[in-house]
């Protein structure tokens, strides 16, 4: 199959569980997971998570990234979880290392202020390394080149409902570019910058800025602030058309020779926020209102999310250890969900 060859091609890549179960009108989609060998038990609870609630009904492959190699345990506890093709790559250097260009000293500065100011990764390159590829890389990957949706699941997630049909086909059939569950506010310190050099790409490519954008989920004020808000990309449904496209492409591009995914700690969730808001239409944009999601400390529940709703439904987050997210309008009068807890518990992925 073009799985193998992908895989193949890569060295470091092993391929399991080549046979497909029962044919069904799949898209062109795959399960992604970014994750390293000590995140094993967190991958296997996940995997079977996605396999209970969906999958094991419409067999999806896997595709689980490491920027180390994957030891033979975890390639080994990993495959019994699906009868789904799983395939295990290696992130190349090249799309996960500090690029030779940032200049180390100013990168190491930036780290100390967010240590000092308490952020959460404020500290860690790998952490950086992580949000740059998953802003700019990961769709790039050689095994993932094939595919044109991809669900992106990471350790220790879970989900509540089982899920009747295939987002992926919703997704497709629809026409739909980004599929979220929860929204939250970023930390400011971790993007002081961003949204300056947003508003200068924009200056000089106004034509990449959609006319039938939402720009008011990413601003308060018509563009001249952001106002932090972004989905929780730790859940993404979405269409790497989009990523590979020109104008997320030069967005990028632009973004990466700001050199703040290393002198600040830009995270890969209001990259990709702030992009799919103002360069696709808002109608492209999808709350998956009916999936029962989980991670860390906050979590999405069908169940309790409000049919109708307002441009302010978050006005009240609820107290307490857990948060339940609340929605927001689709995009555009959505969704942002501020944590009743600390805001650094609010990562950048
Ligand atoms: P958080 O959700 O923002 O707290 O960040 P996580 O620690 O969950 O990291 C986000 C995703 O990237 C998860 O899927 C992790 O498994 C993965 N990840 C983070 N750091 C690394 C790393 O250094 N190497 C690899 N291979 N994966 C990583
Ligand atoms: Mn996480």
């Amino acid at each position: 199959s073009s799985d193998l060859s992908a895989s193949a091609a890569l060295p470091s890549s092993v391929v399991v569980n080549t046979q497909q179960t029962e044919p069904h009108q799949r898209a062109n989609a795959t399960f992604v997971m970014l994750c390293r060998n000590t995140d094993l038990n967190g991958v296997v609870s996940s995997m079977q998570s996605v396999e209970d609630r969906f999958n094991r009904k419409y067999g999806y492959g896997w595709i689980l990234l490491n920027d180390e190699e994957f030891t033979e345990e975890f390639i080994e506890r990993v495959s019994v979880i699906t009868k789904a093709p799983i395939q295990f790559g290696r992130v190349p250097p090249e799309m996960w290392v500090q690029p030779a260009w940032i200049d180390e000293e100013r990168a190491r500065k930036g780290r100390l202020s967010l240590v000092a100011q308490r952020v959460i990764y404020g500290g860690s390159v790998s952490y950086r390394n992580m949000c740059r590829f998953n802003s700019g890389f990961f769709y790039k990957h050689e095994l993932l080149l094939p595919y044109r949706y991809y669900w992106r699941v990471e350790p220790d997630v879970q989900f509540f409902c089982d899920i009747e049909y295939d987002p992926f086909r919703f997704m497709q059939d629809e026409g739909k570019i980004y599929g979220w569950t929860i929204s939250l506010l970023e930390w400011e310190a971790t993007i002081p910058s961003l949204w300056t050099a947003v508003k200068e790409f924009i200056t000089r490519n106004p034509q990449y800025l959609h006319e039938d954008n939402a720009m008011e989920f990413v601003s308060a004020d018509g563009g001249a602030t952001y106002n932090q808000c972004h989905f929780w990309s730790n859940f993404e449904i979405a269409d790497m058309e989009f990523w590979r496209g020109e104008a997320y492409e030069a967005f990028f591009q632009y973004l990466e020779a700001k050199g703040g995914f290393y002198y600040e700690r830009w995270g890969d969730a209001p990259v990709h926020s702030i992009a799919a808001a103002l360069f696709a239409p808002r109608d492209k944009l999808h709350f998956f209102r009916d999936i029962g999601y989980r991670h860390e400390h906050f979590q999405h529940c069908p169940a309790r999310a409000p049919l109708a709703l307002t441009a302010n439904a978050n006005a009240d987050a609820e107290e307490g250890e857990e948060d339940e997210h609340v929605p927001g309008a689709p995009v555009g009068k959505v969704s942002s969900h501020v944590g009743a807890g600390e805001p650094g518990v609010v990562g950048g992925a």
